[in-house]
């Protein structure tokens, strides 16, 4: 895992299983990740690898048949200070009950969600101001009349203009762009230190998705808050992570600094991701290289290496039996892989000037 002295949030071999009477879908199984204070760690990965259970799982948010089967969520609680008065106290989110008092002390006020479809998360038969106002009024002992205060400020915040009007309104008579602003403004009512996004632009058109991305930057700055943001979109990763985790099957198989995952990336993974997305200055008719075949259903997992039935540096004989550990890189980075177990990584990046790794535009 990559080294972080004081991390805020340490997600520590993570395992979510959702179990049915067809099998176990072990949809997280083993994430390793930490989000530092006032960074943001990007969570990336195509569709189905755990980005989102991985999100929900931290917040003890899976709803059964899912369940948490392993692995610890420390939280370093800023309302929980440690004995000694100095820092803030470290709690096991996973060892809380997901319905108990504590979690509900943490969730919404101490780490804050911002889902992916603004429109289905708002309550159409609730006014935009009865939601703030009920975060406020939910973890904060004010009056209706000055969490009503409050929840204007917050909208103005977002950039909602006629903040006092707008408090009055339903989410059917706001715009994508605005709702998604006022559950931003929903989130951050209680100044989280942790805000978890889930794709929160994805369903945006792109110039409203620019600007969302520029209200949580500017928001993340003034708060000094951190985030954990979870997207499939490489280019958004280059615009706000500072960290960034790619997940494969369930499993973090590459976890380091922004720059590092664009210019060295050392998982195989994640350098067919890179060479997937358009850069400027490509040529005309250049083709982008696809990721062969497609993610396995997680619970048909393929047996060592997950990725090996797509991998084009795959070592036979190992990488089909085997499944690698996480082995550093460095003191920030870490990777999941067989070419970078030995010989301090060498022949991983051997393999990795081999195969040409491509910088991707930022
Ligand atoms: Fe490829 Fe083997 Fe590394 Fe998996 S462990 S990514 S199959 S080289």
């Amino acid at each position: 895992m990559a080294m972080n002295q004081d991390p805020l949030l340490e997600v520590v071999d993570l395992r979510t299983h959702f179990v049915s009477s067809e099998g176990t879908v072990p949809a997280v199984d083993g994430v390793n990740l930490t989000v530092g204070r006032n960074r943001t760690v990007c969570v990336v990965g195509e569709s189905g690898c755990g980005k989102s259970v991985t999100a929900r799982s931290v917040l003890r948010l899976v709803d059964p048949p899912g369940r948490h089967v392993g692995g610890e969520i420390r939280w370093a609680s800023p309302s929980a200070k440690s004995g000694s008065g100095n820092g803030d106290r470290v709690i096991d989110l996973a060892g809380l009950d997901p319905r108990g008092e504590a979690m509900r002390r943490i969730r919404g006020n101490e780490i804050a969600m911002v889902f992916q479809e603004p429109m289905a998360s708002l309550s159409p038969m609730h006014t935009i101001g009865d939601q703030i106002v009920e975060a406020i009024r939910l973890h904060q002992p004010v009056s209706k009349k000055e969490a009503r205060q409050r929840g204007i400020e917050q909208l103005r915040r977002v950039g909602i203009p006629r903040p006092e009007d707008r408090m009055d309104a339903y989410s059917f008579q706001l715009s994508g762009g605005m709702c998604q602003r006022a559950m931003i403004a929903i989130a951050l009512a209680c100044q989280p230190a942790l805000l978890i996004a889930d794709e929160p632009t994805t369903a945006l058109d792109v110039t409203t998705q620019a600007r969302i991305l520029d209200l949580l930057l500017e928001l993340k700055e003034d708060l000094a808050m951190s985030m954990l943001f979870i997207t499939h979109d490489l280019g958004v990763v280059a615009e706000v992570a500072d960290d960034v985790a790619v997940m494969y099957l369930g499993k973090v198989v590459e976890f380091g600094p922004v720059d590092q995952i664009f210019h060295q990336p050392a998982h195989p993974y994640t350098r067919a991701l890179l060479r997937s997305i358009p850069t400027f200055g490509l040529d005309r008719g250049h083709r982008l290289e696809a990721i062969p075949g497609l993610v396995p259903h997680p619970g048909r997992r393929p047996r060592g290496c997950s990725y090996h039935p797509r991998c084009d540096v795959a070592i036979a004989g190992l990488c089909e039996q085997t499944a690698p550990v996480t082995t550093p890189l460095d003191d920030r980075a870490t990777v999941q892989c067989h070419l970078y177990e030995n010989d301090g990584g060498s022949t991983g990046r051997r393999a990795t000037e081999a195969a040409g790794p491509k910088a991707a535009a930022r």
